[in-house]
């Protein structure tokens, strides 16, 4: 049997520790795509500026009520 998840977003294979950027949140997509071109071109400062950015930039989401 496989063990496929339907319905939920693809994950990327995050390296740990980087932080997931919220859905929905344009900031947070601009982020993590500049995160992205930073590691293709190797520029790991500027990586994990972008997941500082990312990290403190939840705060800033507002928090849903269950
Ligand atoms: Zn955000």
């Amino acid at each position: 049997m496989t063990n496929k998840t339907m319905g939920e977003p693809v994950h990327l294979a995050l390296p740990e520790g980087w932080p997931v950027p919220h859905p929905g949140c344009k900031v947070c997509g601009a982020l993590a795509a500049e995160r992205e071109r930073a590691q293709a071109s190797g520029d790991l400062s500027k990586v994990s500026d972008c997941n500082v950015e990312i990290r403190e930039h939840k705060d800033a989401h507002p928090r849903r009520q269950r």
